[in-house]
């Protein structure tokens, strides 16, 4: 089946939606049981689908749990507030005091406080690791290493890891690898294919797709499955059926709104690549972003959100470029259809072990579902201001 085709059909088993073509909004705290071996029968299915408490799901999670394994590849998928919450609880579902993690160094910012701010608290040590090392990461493992974690493209800068030479290294030492997936979405890379233990995706982002809920996944191999689904549920993770109930129906569009982000970023993204203010272009498609081999290979389209590096530009420069946009809003996240703007003018300050070689600010932009020339006449008046100043 293709990929459109299955999310069309991913979770929508006649077991969770009877008659209607949607599965149910089920909200529940208690799951009530006649008998009292029906209650016995529950608690020895219990964490296998089946109603027993809230805080394991009613069919709205089912339903959607059984979809993101479709479509990623796992066999079983752990649902969470929110894409932070799925890190940590996947994180502290492989890690115990005294044991050690590889941190790739261009993590999504929440996730290096963890880190260094909750980690480290509880007796795990994190050593961070340059996103372009590849199968170099076995020199980095010590006795102790029991997770490498992996973000692929990396945040703010875009590099492209080798997913399938890390993950190798990993299970050649009995390391459970975990990735966060976001940017691909659940469709434009099958990280299980490439060797990935636990693939994580802030549902925030592209699947629900419309800026409006918060919520996280992770998903499991069978045998990395039942340690991050006790452990998740002991910490108390669990989503509300209101908001896991968007997200099963964010999926079904969720090819076409890619396809759309993809052709207006791309468009975007070659109109700056021409402009004489412009250093780089960090989009893993450009064939100069770093990695652009691994993405030819392991991904199968690109989305919204790229960066690009201005040559030069004061703070003062940067905040005219930004403020009055008309399209392009100033805010965090990314993944909704409206496009989005940000800056950073530091960036070497959020990496510890590689350098960042532009002295330049970075601007981040997630293209939205707008006609892309009116994006590219709020890009030409944000350069006009820039200049100005
Ligand atoms: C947004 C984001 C997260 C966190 O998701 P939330 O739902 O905002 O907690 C994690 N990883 C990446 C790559 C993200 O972009």
């Amino acid at each position: 089946m293709k990929k459109e085709t299955q999310l069309i059909h991913a979770g929508r088993s006649k077991k969770w939606t009877g008659s209607a073509v949607n599965p149910p909004l089920v909200r529940a705290s208690t799951i009530v049981f006649d008998t009292m071996q029906e209650l016995k029968d529950a608690t020895k299915q219990r964490g296998n689908r089946v109603p027993f408490y809230g805080r394991r799901g009613t069919q709205t999670h089912f339903a959607f749990q059984e979809a993101m394994c479709e479509l990623e590849g796992g066999a079983g998928c752990a649902l969470y507030p929110c894409g932070a919450a799925a890190i940590s609880g996947a994180l502290l579902s492989f890690l115990k005091q005294g044991d050690h993690l590889l941190m790739v160094d261009t993590a999504y910012e929440p996730t290096r406080g963890l880190c260094d701010k909750i980690l480290a608290g509880l007796g795990i040590t994190t050593t961070y690791y340059d996103p372009m090392v590849g199968a170099e990461i076995e020199q980095l493992i010590q006795p102790n290493t029991k997770v490498i974690f992996l973000e692929s493209p990396g945040s703010l800068t875009m590099e492209v890891q080798d997913i399938p030479a890390i993950c190798q290294v990993a299970k050649a030492h009995n390391i459970i690898t975990i990735l966060d997936n976001t940017w691909a979405s659940p469709i434009l890379c099958r990280p299980f294919e490439l060797g990935v233990d636990i693939a994580i995706q802030a549902a925030t982002k592209y699947i629900i797709g419309h800026s409006d809920v918060m919520l996280g996944t992770a998903t499991a191999t069978s045998a990395c499955w039942p340690t991050l689904r006790e452990h998740s549920y002991l910490l108390g993770y669990c989503a509300s059926a209101d908001d896991v109930y968007a997200a099963s129906r964010g999926l079904r569009t969720l090819s076409v709104r890619l396809k759309q982000h993809e052709q207006n970023a791309l468009i975007i993204a070659k109109w700056l690549a021409a402009r004489p203010e412009v250093e780089a272009i960090r989009h893993p498609a450009f064939e100069d972003s770093p990695g652009h081999a691994f993405f030819r290979r392991d991904f199968s389209g690109s989305n919204g959100l790229f960066s690009f590096i201005l040559k030069q530009g004061s703070s003062e420069q940067v905040q005219a470029f930004i403020e009055g946009m008309q399209h392009f809003k100033m805010g965090f996240s990314w993944g909704g259809y409206e496009s989005l703007i940000t800056a950073t003018m530091n960036v070497q300050a959020l990496r510890t072990v590689t350098s960042w070689p532009y002295s330049g600010p970075l601007i981040r932009l997630h293209i939205g579902l707008e006609n892309p020339d009116d994006l590219i006449d709020d890009l030409a008046q944000a350069f006009a201001r820039f200049a100005m100043r």
